[in-house]
């Protein structure tokens, strides 16, 4: 196709290639979602269906790209990473970004529906935002996991005990609040046994670990173009979710193909 004379243009645009050979990591995170969940009356601390709908499009998005080896999903935000040498999109992190947030938000929407049957949507629809970071080993990905999953801890705990203070011991947020602040875990473990009869190690899973997704099955030993093709195949592998701990070491010594 001839050039135009407003080809040159183009040429403003910045590239945003990320560094060859490294574990790209996209995260994205709902956007204004205290307020959401306030709208649509999520149940506090956790509400089970929310969670579900999160899973749900993080599947579509492993489904729509081959290319992912795990995800990782906790509260409002849900974390993607891509094998080491992947080129998809030569590794342009606008493009990364915006097709897995946009794709994500796309089966948010599609799917609350099914989830929330009786609070439609109504403008302002849910958005998320996203970045992409690199990480260059093994363990800084499988530091970041815990990361990410540490956090989930903390905060489960904190809202667990929070809203038991709340609904259950009938206090003012604000007071709930002052009585949280300050605490380490292991007072807070004693305020919600002693005073709800509640064992936090009794928490359902998927609350107190998060959401990790994964294609099922051990790929077998191959050669690089042999590699390829396994991946186009396993892009029609069964996505796995399960509610598993990701900090200790025997998640990741049960499937070393995953960091390779
Ligand atoms: P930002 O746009 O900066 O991300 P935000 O309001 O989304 O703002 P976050 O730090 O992402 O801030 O917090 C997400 C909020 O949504 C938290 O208050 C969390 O408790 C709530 N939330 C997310 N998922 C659920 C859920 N399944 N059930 C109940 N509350 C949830
Ligand atoms: P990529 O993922 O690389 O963007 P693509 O198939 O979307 O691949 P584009 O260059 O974006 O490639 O082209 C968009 C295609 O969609 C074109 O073939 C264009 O003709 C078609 N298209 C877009 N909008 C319309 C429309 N309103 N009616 C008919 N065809 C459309
Ligand atoms: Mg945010
Ligand atoms: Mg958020
Ligand atoms: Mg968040
Ligand atoms: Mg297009």
């Amino acid at each position: 196709m001839a050039n135009s004379k407003y080809e040159y243009v183009r040429s403003f645009e910045q590239p945003d290639n990320l560094l060859p050979n490294t574990f790209i990591v996209v995260r994205l995170d709902g956007r204004g979602f205290t307020k959401l969940t306030a709208k649509y009356n999520f149940e506090k601390p956790n509400d089970r269906r929310a969670l579900d709908l999160m899973n749900e499009a993080a599947v579509a998005v492993m489904r729509d790209l081959p290319d992912l080896v795990l995800a990782y999903g906790q509260s409002d935000e849900f974390s993607f990473v891509f094998y080491k040498d992947c080129t998809l999109f030569e590794r342009r992190a606008s493009k990364l970004v915006t097709t897995i947030v946009s794709t994500f938000t796309a089966n948010y929407v599609f799917g609350w529906a099914q989830h929330f049957p009786d609070t439609p949507l109504t403008a302002p629809l849910p958005s998320f935002d996203g970045r992409a970071v690199c990480y260059p080993s093994p363990t800084n990905l499988r530091d970041y996991l815990s990361w990410r999953q540490a956090d989930c801890h903390i905060n489960n705990l904190y809202n667990t005990t929070f809203w038991a203070l709340v609904l259950k011991g009938g206090l003012d947020n604000r007071v709930a609040e002052k009585e949280l602040s300050g605490t380490v875990s292991a007072d807070k473990n004693e305020i919600l046994f002693k005073r709800f009869g509640i064992n936090y190690n009794n928490e359902p899973e998927i609350f107190k670990k998060g959401s990790v997704l994964y294609r099922d099955g051990r790929p077998v030993q191959m050669s690089k173009t042999q590699q390829e093709k396994e991946r186009k195949k396993r892009g029609k592998a069964k996505i796995v979710v399960e509610h598993v701990d990701l900090i200790g070491d025997s998640f990741w010594e049960r499937r070393p193909w995953i960091l390779s």
